[in-house]
């Protein structure tokens, strides 16, 4: 649990006065992988951890953003916009801001002062969790109010605009909407959500992270967009009138395959069938079915590995190795891929098994440790009062 007192404490030794504070989740994504940005569906939760943002308005137009878990401190005129894409962790917030702005939301400067336990580069969405805390937080202390999926736009215009990665909607939208106890179908062309509730009392979700993050993952993520917009040209030339890889079915996609060249057909191949296991996951989740959403993820592992190419050998490692665990029912890659976690479900009785053979194996073959986590599914993206 983040020390949200620590927060409110070093707020006001840094910056003279009290704030407000306003939290939003990382995310784990059950299954749906690489479908958001193809207009499809896709399956996270919001985990139980969050960045915290505390805030407080200026008079200026400046704001001044310090990251305790970095130690570092950055500032920005909202009056003269910094260069995009520098690499640094203030083009996040930089970048919402400005996405807030240009959406219509007018802000004040303000103060900031983040803490997170959300571990940054894990595949968690720790960058979503910082813009839409801090993106809220902005909205909030200027005495406005946001719809948010409106705030979940921004954080993903925040992505594309500043950050330089051309991501989809699902870590923003379950970063603003996730709610507690559930996971949440997302339609992200609709851009509305279903809470599909999710029983951890016998089956736990646990996430594994790999402590690996290969360097290539914004270039190929580009990459992979764009070959999903080729497919969608090509197929195009036989079924009028589609838009994206989501008006494309299972049966029509089977039908024309065989004209996509090789790696265009292989990447379309992920994202189809990719689409109609999760509407299946969530099927099976509804039913209490967990034994086919286990087998619904690991089909989807396979995909991302064969199919996507988006995996890595330590995701491959740590999936592999839980699906010959007893009690394990599914595991599978979570995220954009090239490192950052796997996504268990595990019987809860068989997890100090699953958490020790993992570790074990990984540790033979890499050197070093993976980390386990277990997360309920917690809430979304909203203010934290006084006495929390
Ligand atoms: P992921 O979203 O999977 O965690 P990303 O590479 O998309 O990985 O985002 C991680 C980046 O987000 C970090 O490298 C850092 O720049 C920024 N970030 C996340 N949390 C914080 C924080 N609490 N303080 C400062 N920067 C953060
Ligand atoms: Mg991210």
């Amino acid at each position: 649990m983040i020390e949200r007192e620590t927060l409110r404490r070093e707020f006001e030794r840094r910056y003279g006065r009290p704030a407000r504070l306003f939290r939003a989740p990382g995310r784990v994504n059950l299954i749906g992988e690489h479908t958001d940005y193809n207009g499809g569906f896709v399956l996270p939760m919001a985990i139980d951890r969050e960045t915290v943002a505390a805030a407080a308005p200026r008079e200026d137009r400046t704001v001044r953003v310090f990251s305790l878990d970095l130690d570092e401190e950055a500032t920005f005129d909202l009056d003269r916009p910094g260069r995009p894409r520098r690499g640094l962790w203030l083009d996040y917030v930089e970048g919402v801001a400005r996405a807030l702005e240009s959406r219509g939301v007018p802000l004040l400067g303000a103060d900031l002062m983040l803490l997170s336990d959300v571990p940054a580069g894990a595949g968690l969405s720790s960058s979503a969790a910082l813009e839409i805390s801090t993106g809220l937080a902005l909205v909030s202390v200027s005495g406005r109010t946001i719809d948010p999926v409106e705030l979940a736009l921004a954080g993903q215009q925040a992505e594309h605009t500043y950050v330089g990665t051309l991501s989809g909607i699902m870590d923003q939208f379950v970063a603003a909407l996730g709610r507690e106890g559930h996971a949440l179908l997302i339609d992200c062309r609709a851009l509305k959500a279903e809470a599909i509730p999710l029983d951890t009392e016998r089956v736990v979700v646990a996430i594994t992270d790999t402590h690996v993050h290969h360097e290539l993952s914004s270039s190929e993520y580009n990459l992979r967009r764009a070959e999903c917009e080729q497919g969608v040209a090509l197929l195009g030339e036989h079924l009028p009138g589609i838009e994206q890889l989501r008006d494309v079915s299972v049966e029509d996609f089977e039908r024309h395959a065989e004209r996509l060249p090789e790696t265009v057909r292989r990447r379309c191949r992920h994202v189809v069938h990719e689409m109609a296991r999760t509407l299946a996951a969530t099927d099976a989740l509804r039913r209490g079915d967990l034994e086919e959403m286990g087998r619904l993820m690991r089909r989807s592992h396979e995909s991302l590995r064969d199919d996507y190419e988006v995996s890595c050998a330590e995701l491959d490692l740590l999936a592999e190795t839980a699906w010959g665990v007893e009690g394990v029912l599914g595991s599978r890659m979570t995220g954009g891929g090239f490192g950052g976690s796997t996504v268990s479900l595990v019987r809860r009785e068989r997890l100090g098994e699953f958490e020790r053979t993992l570790t074990e194996e990984y540790h033979k073959q890499k050197g070093f440790a993976p980390t386990v986590y277990v997360s309920e599914a917690g809430g979304g993206a909203r203010e934290v009062s006084g006495d929390e």
